[in-house]
């Protein structure tokens, strides 16, 4: 039998066993299934809601892994996905266009802010912003200024996990001692993560020095040794770090001054997920390059894209176009494209964006509420349907919680029993799908006010 007995309705000890064996889950040690409580087998979706093998029904608040934006269990989806697999389930990313990823493109040009225009398709953020770095060397390169190599990112930000992208997050610790030495050229600044700035400032009297602290880095560098500034317009890495209001328009003229490319990294917050379809149009900010993946597709298929505005296409475009160097074989998979497709139709027809912007706000004034009865949060952030509550020990003090700890595991453990699933390192994060109704919102609330209250009571807040 092609799946080995290993069904639906086969006995879960048997499912976990052949899992903890067998299938290596991502940044966990092998075995998790059966060695850690929090590890489960999901088999269905339907809207908000995800169901376990064992018939456990959970409250999605991290949609998926920031992705499900339209979700769970859209049929149409499904079938936009079958019908290309029937007409076409493969034509080649470099010698012929398919139809799907010539409307996708096309979709892209025209829903990206300013004149963003050219799209490289990928199947993960780590390659979309892999290529978009490589895409940003070559187009110096191919303007005469081979030497603009350095990439600056921020502290604490995450672009994903391949060597470039790896390179350009702002973690260091944990990963150059397994996987150094990184991408050299790859610099790194604070974010403005203004509950723990880096410089003891106070917006707005701090007049966002942590943006001109980028200029001050370019100018020390060398401005014309630095290909390109990147940065998740809000970050979730960060800890959903909403930058003040003047940051990314200054940003943008940093980067114009010194002739830096501007790479956003919309891979979470892209497609509706902060209440604009993208993040950047916050702060009317174009960038020139953006990154989406994610909810290009809610997760449906594995895609993602590399939008460039037309100054980096008429470099590499044109009768004596130069080729870019850069091939991956899945970029552009028809089937992904027609996934992607139908999701930004559904993003689209039930105005998803106006939901999370508005179901959003609601989730905010809840979170500040529930902030204003428990001691063990210290901070609330968020914008549309990407917010995060800062956990510490003592909110005078600022003390966070070990990212790993058991009172962590504790407080998910807890949140799962409660019926929802969501992820927290210091932070408790709540990103669930934008079809999220009020009515849920209050249930997810709820159950993280009853959660928190268990929480202070076992590590004795109270
Ligand atoms: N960029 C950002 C902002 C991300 O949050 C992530 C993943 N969460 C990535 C890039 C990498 O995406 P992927 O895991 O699909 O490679």
């Amino acid at each position: 039998p092609a799946t080995l007995g290993l069904d639906q309705d086969a006995p879960l000890e048997a499912l976990m066993q052949a899992g903890a064996s067998h299938l290596w889950l991502h940044a966990s040690p092998i075995q998790t299934l059966v060695t850690q409580a929090d590890r489960r087998i999901l088999v269905e979706g339907r809207g908000c809601r995800v169901t376990d093998a064992q018939g456990h029904t959970y409250l999605d608040a991290l949609s998926g892994q920031w992705l499900v934006n339209v979700g769970h269990g859209r049929a149409e989806i499904a079938e936009a996905m079958a019908r290309q697999a029937k007409a076409l389930a493969y034509g080649n990313a470099s010698r012929a266009a398919t139809l799907p990823a010539i409307q996708l493109a096309a979709v892209l040009a025209h829903l990206t802010p300013g004149d963003l225009s050219t799209v490289f398709f990928s199947s993960g953020g780590s390659e979309a912003v892999e290529s978009a770095l490589k895409i940003a060397r070559q187009y110096h390169a191919l303007r005469g200024e081979p030497e603009r190599y350095k990439v600056i990112a921020r502290r604490g930000s995450y672009h994903g996990a391949t060597y470039g992208a790896m390179s350009a997050s702002g973690s260091r610790s944990g990963v150059d001692s397994y996987f150094g030495p990184l991408l050299s050229g790859t610099l790194s600044v604070s974010a403005p993560y203004c509950y723990r700035c880096d410089y003891r400032k106070t917006y707005p009297e701090c007049d966002v020095y942590c943006v001109d602290a980028i200029e001050d880095l370019l100018r020390y560098e060398s401005p014309n040794t630095v290909a390109a500034v990147i940065a998740e317009p809000v970050s979730a890495a960060c800890g959903i770090v909403v930058p003040p209001a003047e940051y990314l328009p200054r940003l943008r003229e940093i980067c114009d001054r010194h002739g830096v490319l501007l790479i956003l990294d919309e891979v979470i917050t892209g497609f509706g997920r902060t209440g604009k379809m993208f993040a950047s149009e916050h702060w009317d900010v174009v960038p020139d390059i953006m990154t989406l993946a994610k909810g290009l597709s809610s997760g449906y298929a594995p895609i993602a894209a590399t939008v460039c505005r037309q100054p980096i296409a008429d470099i590499f475009g044109g009768a004596n176009g130069k080729a870019i160097g850069h091939l991956l074989t899945f970029g552009g998979q028809p089937v992904a494209c027609a996934a992607a497709l139908a999701n930004l139709d559904i993003l689209q027809r039930e105005n998803l964006v106006r939901n999370a912007e508005q179901q959003g706000a609601y989730l905010l004034s809840r979170l500040h509420d529930l902030a204003s009865r428990h001691p063990s949060v210290g901070d609330v952030r968020g914008l549309g349907l990407l917010c995060a509550l800062e956990l510490v020990t003592d909110r005078r003090t600022q003390q966070p919680f070990p990212v790993d700890g058991p009172e962590i595991h504790y407080l998910l453990e807890k949140l799962a029993e409660l019926g929802v699933l969501t992820r927290a390192e210091g932070n408790l994060y709540l990103a669930p799908p934008l079809c999220i109704e009020r009515h849920e919102i209050d249930e997810l609330t709820g159950i993280v006010d009853t959660a928190l209250s268990h929480f202070e009571e076992a590590h004795s807040y109270l």
